[in-house]
């Protein structure tokens, strides 16, 4: 989608701090960081939420791609999420996971 700013940063039309990419998704430092690791992966076909996701390997790569970076970055705890919704505070509306790690993780988050 022309329109989507994640789409447009995993096709590199505008520009972002890769962290990993491959055939289907692609990773990118947060531009407005919550921990000191604050990585987003996203798919590179545009989908719009969590709820509205149907290809389960996708969904599972893109978790799968959160916890291999963690492991690059030697992250031992870290925090991977998916904010679905207005409600829930999705800003973006690209499917993205945030891989968060590198400080104390509250919990229930907010
Ligand atoms: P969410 O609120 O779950 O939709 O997450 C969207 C995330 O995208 C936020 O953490 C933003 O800081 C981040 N973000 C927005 N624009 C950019 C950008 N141009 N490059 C990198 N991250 C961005
Ligand atoms: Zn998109």
């Amino acid at each position: 989608m022309t329109d989507c700013l994640f789409c447009r940063i995993a096709e590199g039309s505008i520009p972002s701090k890769k962290v990993f990419e491959d055939d289907a998704t692609y990773a990118f430092e947060d531009i407005a960081p919550r921990a000191p690791t604050h990585v987003l992966v996203v798919p590179r076909a545009h989908v719009s939420t969590l709820a509205e996701a149907s290809d389960e390997a996708l969904v599972g790569r893109l978790f799968l791609t959160a916890a291999r970076i963690a492991r690059e970055k030697g992250l031992e705890s870290y925090r991977v999420v998916v904010n679905n919704g207005e409600g829930a505070g999705q800003t973006v509306f690209h499917l993205h996971v945030h891989l968060l790690g590198g400080r104390e993780m509250a919990w229930p988050p907010g």
